[in-house]
């Protein structure tokens, strides 16, 4: 298994974690699958009158420790495989930092940037009405991924809501906050990224000053964004069409505001236009990519010039190229935990909505930051004490506890 796609890397990470806790052989079989696959036809009606035809997922790896949980994204390289591994990693990500949901994802194989807000709009109702009798609070909670965001959440709210036949907030998180959203749950995947940073930093005794981060959707914004409020130089960032570079540091609010006029963080007043394969390899503190999986390969692991590489993304970096950033001293904080404030966020949303009690955005975030700083020291000890990697540890750490929890509850035969 060479992890030629992110199912094989996620089930490969899976596997080195399971043989080193030992674990009976049937319990890893168990969680190399997932529980249940869905896959729906996604039929669209465009503005011009023409039919059509998309493929929607919806893959529930896990439910041991608590619902489903997991983002929905839209992608039009979107593939089952890719979907079975984010769901997987959603798993470890709730157990590393001990929120009680199990782990999914779904998604459409779409590209949104070619369809209108009403198209945009049709397609998540029937989305949603094709996974219908699979989510719900108690059983599955979507979330905003690559591509959606918190309007999309409303219309899958909206869709749920309609067919039980009364309003049902919890349903799915990272919605806008007047119906139910949690102030704070925007930037909780960046607030939590620059949180795990900053710990491993002090913790590793290294100076980090600068920092670049590759993707500017929501992760690479708020992680750019809270990470130069922290006192870091933003040397450059990027998004799907290139990577914009400034010596003396980049304003991440003044970036979003070019990106949402232009459509691009191109072509940014007074910055140097790079590669996002240069942004990998630029030399700077931290690297945090925070787009797509498998963006840093064995083809080019040898060039990233970081002391520390925070996945802002899930799946970034392979497993050989794991290996050759440890064997080149560079600290890799894994995306199960450095990526899991988002999660974290949703989990504080759902609660939220459950109890109908609503916090404030500072106890929010003051909340999350507890959560995350708690996980990576679990995280760093295990680490240290076994003298293993960061992404080894935190992986024992989420397998044990689903393993316990599947042992207690016993297999249903
Ligand atoms: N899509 C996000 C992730 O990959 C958030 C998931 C959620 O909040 O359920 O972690």
């Amino acid at each position: 298994m060479g992890g030629n796609n992110s199912y094989e890397m996620a089930v490969r990470q899976l596997t080195e974690a399971c043989s080193l806790l030992e674990l009976e052989r049937g319990i890893c079989e168990v969680l190399k699958q997932p529980q249940r696959v869905i896959e729906v036809s996604v039929p669209l009606r465009l503005d011009n009158g023409e039919i059509r035809v998309f493929t929607g997922y919806r893959v529930q790896h896990n439910n041991a420790r608590g619902p489903f949980k997991g983002g929905i994204r839209y992608h039009p390289e979107l593939t089952l495989s890719e979907v079975k591994a984010l769901a997987m990693w959603m798993t470890w990500k709730c157990a590393v930092v001990g929120i009680p949901f199990g782990g999914a994802k779904g998604g459409v194989a779409v590209n949104v940037k070619e369809l209108s807000q009403a198209e945009l709009e049709r397609l998540t109702r029937t989305y949603t009405s094709r996974i219908m009798d699979f989510i719900g609070p108690e059983r599955d909670i979507p979330a905003p991924d690559v591509y959606t965001n918190a309007r999309v959440m409303a219309w899958i709210m909206d869709t749920y809501s309609a067919h039980v036949g009364y309003p049902v907030p919890a349903v799915v998180t990272g919605k806008p906050v007047e119906i139910g959203g949690a102030p704070g749950r925007e930037a909780a995947t960046g607030r939590g990224v620059a949180t795990v940073a900053r710990a491993a930093a002090e913790r590793l005794g290294l100076s980090c000053r600068c920092a670049a981060v590759q993707g500017f959707g929501n992760v690479g914004y708020h992680s750019a964004k809270l990470l130069h409020e922290a006192g870091y130089r933003i040397l450059a960032v990027s998004d799907s069409k290139g990577g914009i570079f400034c010596e003396s540091g980049l304003k991440p609010e003044a970036v979003l505001e070019h990106k949402l006029k232009h459509g691009s963080v191109m072509g940014f007043p007074g910055a140097k236009e790079i590669t996002n394969e240069e942004l990998l390899s630029l030399e700077v503190d931290i690297l945090v990519p925070a787009a797509l999986e498998r963006v840093i390969t064995r083809r080019n692991a040898d060039d990233v010039n970081a002391k520390m590489v925070v996945e802002g993304a899930n799946g970034p970096v392979t497993p050989s190229a794991d290996r050759i950033l440890e064997e080149r001293g560079v600290v890799v904080v894994p995306d199960i935990l450095a990526n899991a404030g988002g999660v974290t966020g949703s989990y504080f949303e759902w609660v939220q909505n459950r109890n109908g009690f609503y916090w404030s955005e500072e106890r929010f975030n003051t909340e999350l930051e507890r959560v995350m700083s708690r996980s990576f020291e679990e995280v760093f000890s295990r680490a240290e004490r076994e003298e293993i990697s960061l992404r080894l540890a935190a992986y024992l750490l989420a397998v044990e506890r689903v393993a316990k929890v599947r042992e207690l509850r016993g297999i249903y035969e």
